[in-house]
């Protein structure tokens, strides 16, 4: 049974592609060190676009992990990310996804709130941020960007090829974490099935993604893992990522994708973190929950976001700093809403933090 759409969907992915038109250059970009569902619904678009007469290309703030870039093989001169800047200046329209976040573009923000042109927007995060204007579609209720890539398809009658499906098939696999996370619903693996069907091999597709990791992916994880702190008072655990440790195994942060899983995984965990130093005196968070904790509004009280139960935030200062900063919120986050700590979150974390 192929997915329909809701009448009220129909109606707004065909508004949205009333500003394309063939001819035009448009430039899609999505949020800083992209993932499997940015790159993979801005390949799944550009092959819908190009299809249309539209002179698509992508211009990303970050290069595009190793891991992704089978999806670039028959779209020779497509990624455009290293001279992004030159190539949003001349384009007719502006096409973000993955984000609705300004903020989240990098070194791109100023060139794309200085354009004056159409700013589209296709995303399924709950948090919203600000974008210059522009049509929107926008559904927090997707597992992925991908699969409402699939439904713009849908409502504009537009092919879904081959190679539209294993891009969207990506963006849709690595954003539920294999079809795991709460994120999946039936619509979403009604969406992998009609993908499915176009002919698209889920294993090769898994091979290229999980399975061709540099050695350093693995070592890097051990030593992450090392770090692993648990308080079971509060439900919270986290790793650290060792300062220099993604250098020193020649790989990059796309590689610790999964690894705050990890301290996900344990009993009676409901909030698990990965701090990361991003830059001298800048470090990145990632959030991950269980049952009822919310982490994107947990992330925004710092000016990040994300999903409730998978998010993100940055904040300037040491690794130490940060680490203290968010953990000691961490821990009144979860002690607050009367279910994450057993206790009253005072004292005695030092005897029963366990450390492995
Ligand atoms: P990750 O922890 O895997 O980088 O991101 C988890 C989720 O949180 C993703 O949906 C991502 O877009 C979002 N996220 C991560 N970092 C940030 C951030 O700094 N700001 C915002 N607004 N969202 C973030
Ligand atoms: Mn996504």
């Amino acid at each position: 049974m192929p997915l329909s759409l809701p009448p009220e969907k129909a109606e707004l992915g065909q508004a949205f592609a009333a500003v394309l038109k063939p001819g035009q250059r448009v430039c899609l970009t999505t949020h800083v060190n992209p993932d499997g569902d940015g790159l993979g619904s801005e390949v799944g678009l550009v092959h819908l676009l190009r299809a249309q007469g539209i002179d698509a290309v992508i211009t990303n703030p970050s290069p595009t992990p190793p891991r992704f870039s089978f999806l670039f093989q028959d779209l020779p001169g497509v990624d455009r990310t290293a001279e992004a800047v030159k190539e949003l200046r001349r384009a007719d329209l502006i096409i973000v996804l993955d984000i609705s976040d300004i903020t989240r573009l990098g070194m791109l923000i100023e060139t794309v709130r200085e354009r004056r042109v159409p700013v589209a927007c296709v995303d399924h995060h709950v948090s919203a941020g600000i974008l210059p204007a522009g049509p929107r579609y926008v559904d927090p209720g997707a597992a992925a960007t991908g699969e409402l890539i699939f439904e713009l398809a849908k409502a504009n009658g537009w092919p879904v090829t081959q190679q539209v499906a294993r891009a969207l098939y990506v963006a849709i696999l690595t954003d539920t974490g294999g079809f795991r996370f709460s994120n999946t619903r039936p619509r979403t693996l009604r969406v992998a099935a009609d993908l499915l069907e176009t002919g698209v091999d889920p294993e090769q597709i898994y091979l290229e993604v999980y399975a061709r990791a540099p050695e350093g992916r693995p070592r890097l994880l051990a030593e992450a893992l090392q770090t692993l702190v648990v308080e079971p008072e509060y439900g919270l655990a986290w790793v650290t990522v060792p300062p220099g440790s993604i250098e020193r195994h020649g790989v990059s942060s796309d590689d610790l994708d999964g690894v705050v899983e990890f301290p996900r995984s344990i009993e009676g965990v409901r909030m698990a973190l990965l701090f990361r130093e991003i830059a001298q005196g800048r470090v990145k968070v990632s959030l991950r929950s269980i049952g009822d904790v919310d982490v994107a509004a947990f992330a925004k009280t710092y000016g990040g976001g994300g999903h409730t139960k998978a998010a993100g935030l940055s904040l300037t200062g040491t690794l130490a700093e940060v680490q203290a900063t968010v953990l000691r919120a961490a821990r009144a986050y979860l002690g607050s809403d009367g279910v994450g700590s057993r206790e009253s979150g005072v004292g005695s974390q030092g005897e029963k933090r366990s450390s492995i």
